[in-house]
């Protein structure tokens, strides 16, 4: 596997992967790789011949007192694990490599979509997200591109890019990876003390409990809400920052009873770790 530091090193090998006609995979990261990621590079190393994996803490998808800083960053780790899940290139850039200048140009979604859920308390993260992974789209020129269902709402906005922006490459959209007892995998995780750990199951649990709530017959998205807000209240350690049920896939107001393929996601603060979870209904 071949650790590239700079543009320059990537485009070498991107040159030599599209002349000899490969398909390339990309998975972008912010690196702290774990299964979550490891079931995204497998897919990309199964689907295609290159696969390259991205790890940048990406400045400017983190807001002012966000843990831009404190991000865990392991880049020997990673490249083990890339190498173990089939990756072939890892591509690990500078801050000022991506943003050589402070003139910038942007890649913003407008609208609903990237202004409900994590929009609403991170106003200018999907703004960061969408130009970094266009830089990285340029710059691999993948066939394929890798994202996890666990990042529902950046599924969604990147989608969209994708498809205004007309980039030619088809999304890849991985389910959640959980540990044994529900928790969704997050590099985030590694800041929870052993009982924020057990405290932060209450995420996966309250999902569950719409979950059931819904196949038992109950449609109404109010109570839906309830029933997920009323559970996560249960855990005094909780601090809901959201929790919304939207239409898929444009994230517009539910339907008053759910008939078609809804996204229940919630933001919850567990100490003063934010963590993220989702399920779709319907
Ligand atoms: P991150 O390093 O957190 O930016 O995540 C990089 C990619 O891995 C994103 O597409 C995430 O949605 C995906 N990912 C992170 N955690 C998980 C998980 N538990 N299951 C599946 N995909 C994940």
């Amino acid at each position: 596997m071949k650790l590239c530091k700079t543009i320059a090193d990537l485009k070498v090998e991107i040159s030599s992967a599209k002349a000899s006609g490969k398909t390339i995979g990309l998975v972008p990261t912010m690196g702290a790789l774990h299964e979550g990621h490891a079931s995204l590079i497998g897919a990309a190393a199964s689907e295609n011949d290159i696969t390259v994996v991205s790890i940048f803490v990406n400045p400017t998808q983190f807001g002012e007192g966000e843990d831009l800083d404190s991000y865990p960053r392991t880049l020997d780790a990673d490249c083990k694990l890339a190498e173990g899940m089939g990756a072939d290139i890892v591509f690990a850039p500078t801050a000022k490599e991506m943003y050589p200048s402070e003139d910038m140009t942007w890649v913003e979604v407008t609208g609903d979509i990237t202004k409900v859920l994590c929009g609403r308390s991170r106003p200018i993260h999907f703004r960061g997200v969408t130009t970094v992974v266009s830089k990285l789209f340029n710059l691999a020129e993948p066939t394929r591109a890798y994202f996890g269902q666990k990042d529902a709402q950046q599924v969604q906005v990147l989608k969209r890019m994708v498809k205004d922006l007309f980039f030619n490459l088809e999304m890849r959209i991985m389910p959640i990876v959980r540990e044994a007892d529900g928790l969704a995998k997050s590099s985030r995780n590694t800041y929870l003390s052993p009982a924020e750990r057990q405290a932060a199951l209450i995420l996966s649990q309250s999902l569950k409990k719409a979950e059931e709530a819904f196949n038992g017959g109950e449609k109404a998205s109010s109570k839906l809400v309830e029933i997920v807000e009323a559970h996560l209240k249960t855990e005094p350690m909780s601090d809901i920052d959201y929790v919304e049920l939207l239409q898929l896939p444009d994230l517009t107001v539910a339907e008053t009873e759910i008939k078609k393929p809804h996204l229940l996601a919630m933001a919850v603060r567990i100490g003063s770790t934010r963590l993220i979870d989702n399920i779709i209904l319907g």
